[in-house]
């Protein structure tokens, strides 16, 4: 059967179906057995014998529902991170008061063993919050010399050291080859998470335009006390703030926040931990007793390349219960950093002082 172009608008769908079945009859004639037409010919030869038939119209669309993509979230960008795992989601209605109490996966036990490369960058939590939030921790490098540094020891108060502790994370994530082989970088972006939530609305990264105008609550942790009043070195219940009373806590390691971090650096036995503050504007060394001269050193190292002025001790007011006093106690050796703004990272001074401490820490201390 020929038809020209002209025939082709009074051509019906019936006389196409039926010619259509005629051409696969003969086909199949030809070739004895339908098993083996090469599996190449089926689908021209299928779609042209339904084609007229409106009923196989739904066929055309695509199988995957487009309910089924991944939701885009403007506000989250993916790190390259291999973490096998999102990061657990925690449900506001579990409050978890006691750390030790909560069956966590062990820091130790939940790292990857013999899958050491793809576990650079990894988030670990370390702990919960009063209000069960968790405290995240990000691991780079694998060598024996760990460093500490720990952003929003007051929350959402000193925010800025928390963007602080992002952007290294961001920086070491994408440039692995300035970790030294000996040498392990653990970031704590923040450890009064509920204070951050108060001020931001979010428990890990957040925007500028998250921060509220007031901040001064998010200082403090879910139950009001001051988290760094709250360690075993000269602590009191009643503890100063810039003139103001604050809560040291009931007693010292009352809150679940200082005891993840307590058990996580006994355990972990850094060589050293950075805390960093807003903003005092200096390096401040640290000691329960006397001066720690380990760490008066260290910090002169870290102050030196970020140029800030390093200072043996923080002498505006008294300090009881500060953590790195009790680290330099525990012969862990520590120092704070107090940025010199509130609303600043101060990207490029940090920046040089933890890589003259990455520097310093790997050979140059052999
Ligand atoms: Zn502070």
């Amino acid at each position: 059967m020929i038809f020209h172009r002209g025939d082709a608008e009074g051509f019906s769908g019936r006389q196409f179906v039926l010619c259509a079945l005629c051409v696969f009859t003969v086909f199949f004639l030809l070739t004895g057995c339908v098993a083996d037409v090469p599996a190449a010919v089926m689908p021209t030869l299928a779609p042209t014998a339904v084609l007229p038939t409106a009923a196989s119209q739904p066929a055309l669309i695509p199988a995957t529902p487009t309910g089924a993509l991944p939701p885009i979230t403007p506000s989250f960008t993916p790190r390259p991170t291999a973490s096998p795992t999102p990061p657990p989601t925690i449900t506001p209605a579990t409050r978890l008061t006691d750390y030790e109490t909560t069956r966590l996966p062990d820091y130790e036990t939940t790292r990857l063993p013999g899958n050491f490369a793809a576990a650079y960058g990894v988030q670990q939590s370390i702990g919960r919050t009063v209000d069960g939030r968790s405290i995240d921790s990000y691991s780079f490098g694998y060598g024996t010399r760990k460093i500490v540094l720990v952003g929003g020891m007051h929350g959402g108060y000193e925010w800025n050291t928390i963007q602080l502790a992002y952007r290294l994370i961001d920086y070491f994530t994408d440039n692995p080859q300035e970790i030294p082989a000996d040498v392990t970088l653990i970031i704590i972006p923040a450890v009064n998470v509920d204070g951050q939530f108060l001020i931001t609305g979010q428990d890990g990264r957040f925007a500028l335009e998250d921060v509220a105008l007031i901040t001064v609550p998010g200082r403090f942790n879910a139950r009001g006390v001051d988290l760094n009043r709250n360690w075993n070195c000269d602590w009191v219940a009643e503890a100063e703030w810039n003139g103001r009373t604050v809560s040291g806590g009931s007693e010292p390691f009352s809150e679940p926040e200082t005891r993840a971090l307590r058990r996580f650096f006994l355990r972990q036995r850094p060589e050293l931990v950075v805390f960093w503050h807003s903003k005092a504007n200096g390096v401040y060394g640290s000691g329960c007793e006397a001066v720690d001269e380990a760490s008066l050193a260290l910090g002169r190292v870290y102050g030196r390349a970020a140029e800030y002025p390093v200072f043996e001790r923080f002498t505006a007011y008294p300090v009881t219960g500060d953590a790195s006093d009790w680290l330099a106690e525990q012969g862990i050796p520590s120092f704070t950093v107090e940025l010199e703004t509130h609303n600043q990272i101060e990207w490029r001074k940090n920046l040089a002082g933890v890589q003259a401490l990455l520097n310093e820490l790997s050979v140059h201390s052999e």
